[in-house]
């Protein structure tokens, strides 16, 4: 079957999913439709493929914590970024304070408590909030291949519901993990989150990452070969929350997932995989999205770990 038709068939057997909540805690995301729907595959030769509601924007979330780790390895080198954050799955939620007993670094760059420690190392260690916010949507715009905006409204929503990452902040200072007010580091942090993307960005971007670093669209090499193993490595192991070694074993595709409802993918040296559908499980993992990721992985054989 040609692809399109495939994507088209996938669509219609998913569309039915039912279950799931989606996200209230930002108060702005709880607006949303929750029947929108959508999925887009872009190879690393730069054909791009989507159906559904392709069209839809939705807020990045948690899907930003890989780039701004892409852009955070460019910037300093693997040993300075590895000082300030590890590498190892934390089996917890995307909320938790899971940090290292004798460091105090956070396990890994996909939780929260990761994911602020390494914003605050963008455009050199002490740059100001704006100025880091622009240096990063400006990265993840060549990534997309366009120009990307925020959403001040999601990003003001969250942050006056904001207590929980403050509190992780607060905690990462004491530890001198970061030096950051803990007031600047949340908010460079949750406008990283509120970029705003549709289903096709995200798929351009996961494939620029299973490309080895070059957009496959644009033909320019955004981070290095080693940073995109480096980023993949990461997403495998610890992208899909505390779901993440459930998901290695069934669906083999490294892959990180937003609040927001999305969720990419990558298969190195092949594809970018994206999806879109609000509703979470309770892991926090789009519901319809999983099971398109599910049937991808099962009808293309695309499991990593997969021999045949
Ligand atoms: N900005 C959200 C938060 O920190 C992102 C969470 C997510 O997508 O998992 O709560």
């Amino acid at each position: 079957t040609p692809i399109p038709d495939y994507l088209d068939e996938l669509m219609r057997d998913c569309a039915g999913t039912r279950g799931g909540n989606v996200a209230d805690y930002i108060p702005e995301l709880s607006k949303v439709d929750p029947s929108l729907l959508s999925v887009a595959v872009c190879a690393t030769n730069g054909h791009v493929y989507s159906v559904g509601d392709d069209t839809a924007k939705f807020t990045i979330q948690s899907m930003s914590k890989p780039f701004v780790y892409a852009a955070a390895l460019e910037e300093h080198g693997l040993k300075r970024v590895l000082e300030v954050v590890d590498v190892e799955p934390s089996g917890e939620a995307f909320n938790e304070l899971s940090l290292d007993d004798e460091t105090g670094r956070p396990l890994n760059p996909m939780i929260n408590a990761g994911a602020i420690a390494v914003n605050q190392l963008i455009n050199g260690e002490e740059s100001p909030v704006p100025e880091r916010v622009d240096y990063i949507l400006d990265f993840f715009s060549r990534f997309a291949g366009r120009e990307l905006t925020i959403n001040h409204t999601v990003a003001d929503s969250e942050l006056e519901h904001v207590d929980r990452n403050l509190s992780l902040a607060h905690m990462l200072r004491s530890y001198d993990v970061i030096q950051d007010d803990a007031q600047d580091a949340v908010r460079g942090y949750v406008e990283q989150c509120s970029i705003e993307v549709d289903v096709r960005d995200l798929a351009v971007m996961a494939a620029t990452l299973a490309n080895g670093g070059v957009q496959p669209v644009t033909g320019e090499r955004i981070i290095s070969a080693s940073v995109a193993r480096q980023v993949q490595a990461v997403m495998a192991s610890a992208g899909m929350y505390d779901a993440a070694g459930r998901w290695m074993t069934t669906v083999g595709i490294p892959a990180k997932s937003g609040v927001s409802g999305g969720m990419l993918g990558t298969l190195p040296g092949q594809l970018g995989l994206a999806t879109f559908s609000p509703p979470l499980d309770g892991k926090g993992n789009s519901v319809a999205g999983a099971r398109i990721f599910r049937r991808l992985s099962q009808d293309m054989g695309l499991h990593l770990m997969a021999t045949e």
